[in-house]
């Protein structure tokens, strides 16, 4: 590519309204533009990088034994009735009426519609096990779409189903997809750790997430240090019962007498629409009355905020043990776990640390809580929970756990029946029976990877791209202010030499000062910069460098063909 020809937009300003650095430099360099709210445009520069992202996906999905097709983004609602899901999903599912009033939904993602394809397609035990993907558009309609394509409303995610007679070979094919994202991430160059989650309401037995290990996550993590036992936050508190944690006493001290609120306080303090705020309860918690506050946009707490919709009254009111059966969490827990963590809950004194430890942080480390919270909403500091949760045994007993924070990028989930039964998709088996199938999902989000990547991999200077996702793996900069026909020849043949080697390369031939083509190559991260100039043509040498060195040296082309492999 000649970057004359391309269409590179880098900015210098940093954009305000950008709060972590992969949005702020996925805007800089120009990968992304702004649409609409969560709604973004990926520039040449951007889809160039999301689509390595796919092909690697691509190749270890097909490597390990997946096929790949291709669904609607558009389905209908009646696939949703049949799983219930039309009105439980939640307000993240975008609905849509066509000219005939018939009623359709934005793709948030595709068990519906696989199972259908499967329960007309697969008639016997003979076709099992086989495993769908595909990697195509999703829309979900978050709260609070955010930093950029890392939490947006319409993003691309490869999601893949499997299907199953019996649990053995579920439990095979979860194991090769488990597998598989480990090459994936591998391959991709990034720092990640697959984590226990929780199967929640959905239920089945098993599901792990892959998480990118960066501060600016919003997941919180739990580890072990002296064990492979790693879990979301929402599964170390599922094996971790909150009698086993000691609250200092300090800490409870500061959470004041529930007060009751309704969902306009609420929406009032949050400064959000009513409407954005699903539900607020009262619950009698073990110390007196409570009030929680459910915002849904995460399946599994919409599937929970969806049970306790269906409690009655408005406000209704429930003992601890009510909740706890509805929904399997206890009270004060059913708001911030896994929900964007400025959610305010309002906890009974005894769950108060455990909720802000479950509740996580913003990304500036810092999160709410308090009975009171309208007067007292008070700022926590993650290090003051630190404090509480670290140096607690961990659940196998075989270390003590340290918080940290990721990014989820994938997640394997072992579904069992649920959706082949609401579907009636059954094949025969050997004696001729028909069976329900058994399911797993298993979803990446690709769109992510690329802002994971670069919450990474970054400097002051810009983006410092793994080579696997890197735009280009070369940068050839011509520096020629005279017009020398030497260097101008010498900048071309080593672009045709490197191109020759199937090596992908970029040359800069914009004719910019040579202070500000590099400032470009180090925003838009390229791993290897080789400077063509009049000085090196003279006396026969490149200047290179590489991103991630601090100096750069003069090496022939011979070297710089040996050292790009
Ligand atoms: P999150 O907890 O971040 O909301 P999720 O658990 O709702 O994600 P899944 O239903 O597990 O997401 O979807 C599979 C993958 O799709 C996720 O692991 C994530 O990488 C990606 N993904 C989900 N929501 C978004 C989004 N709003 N923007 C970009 N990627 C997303
Ligand atoms: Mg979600
Ligand atoms: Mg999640
Ligand atoms: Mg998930």
């Amino acid at each position: 590519m000649r970057l004359s020809q391309y269409h590179l937009a880098t900015v210098k300003e940093v954009p305000a309204d950008a709060e972590i650095a992969s949005h702020q430099l996925m805007l800089r360099t120009g990968m992304i533009r702004k649409l609409a709210a969560g709604l973004y445009t990926w520039a040449p520069l951007g889809l160039r990088v999301m689509r390595k992202v796919e092909q690697v996906v691509r190749e270890e999905m097909d490597r390990a034994g997946a096929i790949e097709m291709l669904m609607p983004t558009i389905q209908p609602r009646e696939l949703w009735e049949e799983t219930t899901r039309w009105q439980k999903f939640g307000g993240q599912l975008l609905k849509i009426k066509d000219r005939k009033e018939q009623e359709f939904c934005y793709a948030p993602t595709a068990e519906e519609v696989v199972t259908d394809f499967a329960r007309n397609e697969l008639k016997s035990y003979k076709q099992l096990p086989v495993n769908f993907y595909q990697i195509q558009t999703k829309f979900r309609d978050e709260i609070r779409p955010r930093f950029g394509v890392m939490r947006a409303r319409e993003f691309v995610m490869k999601d893949a189903y499997s299907f199953h007679l019996g649990q053995d070979s579920l439990g095979q094919t979860y194991q090769a997809m488990y597998d598989a994202y480990t090459r994936i991430f591998s391959r991709l160059g990034l720092k990640f750790r697959a984590v226990q989650a929780d199967t929640g309401a959905i239920g089945g037995n098993a599901s792990h997430e892959f998480q990118v290990l960066a501060d600016a996550g919003e997941d919180a993590l739990v580890f072990s240090d002296g064990s492979d036992y790693a879990a979301n936050i929402e599964k170390a508190e599922a094996l971790a019962p909150t009698t086993s944690r000691p609250a200092p006493a300090a800490e409870l001290e500061r959470v004041d007498t529930p007060t009751q609120k309704t969902i306009e306080d609420v929406a009032a303090f949050l400064k959000v629409e009513p409407s954005q705020c699903v539900k607020t309860i009262l619950v009698q918690g073990s110390k007196g009355l409570v009030a929680l506050c459910v915002r849904g946009d995460h399946e599994v707490n919409e599937v929970k905020a969806g049970k306790l919709a269906e409690m009655p009254g408005e406000s209704a009111l429930a003992t601890e043990a009510e909740i706890l059966a509805v929904t399997g969490t206890r009270p004060g827990f059913i708001g911030p776990v896994g929900l964007p963590a400025e959610i305010p809950v309002i906890v009974d004194r005894s769950a108060a640390v455990l909720a802000d430890f479950i509740c996580g942080g913003n990304q500036d480390g810092t999160h709410y809580s308090g009975a009171n919270w309208e007067r007292d909403a008070r700022v926590t500091r993650v290090e003051d929970i630190r404090k509480v949760v670290e140096g607690d045994p961990s659940p196998d007993g075989k270390g003590s756990l340290r918080m940290g924070r990721g990014i989820e990028v994938g997640h394997v989930f072992q579904l069992g029946g649920k959706y082949a039964e609401a579907l009636k998709a059954t094949v025969l088996d050997e004696s001729g029976k028909a069976q329900v199938m058994l399911m797993g999902c298993y979803g990446i989000g690709v769109s992510r990877i690329v802002a994971a990547a670069i919450e990474q991999c970054h400097d002051e200077a810009g983006i410092l791209w793994p080579e696997a996702m890197a735009p280009w793996r070369v940068a050839v900069c011509m520096i020629n202010p005279k017009g020398l026909p030497e260097v101008t020849q010498a900048a071309e043949t080593l672009y045709a030499q490197l191109q020759e080697r199937g090596i992908e390369v970029v040359l800069d031939d914009r004719g910019l000062r040579p202070g500000a083509m590099f400032a470009d190559m180090e925003l838009i991260g390229i791993p290897h910069r080789v400077v063509v100039s009049e000085r090196g043509v003279a006396a026969g040498t490149l200047e290179y460098r590489a991103r991630n060195a601090a100096e750069s040296r003069n090496i022939d082309s011979a070297e710089l063909f040996a050292l790009l492999g």
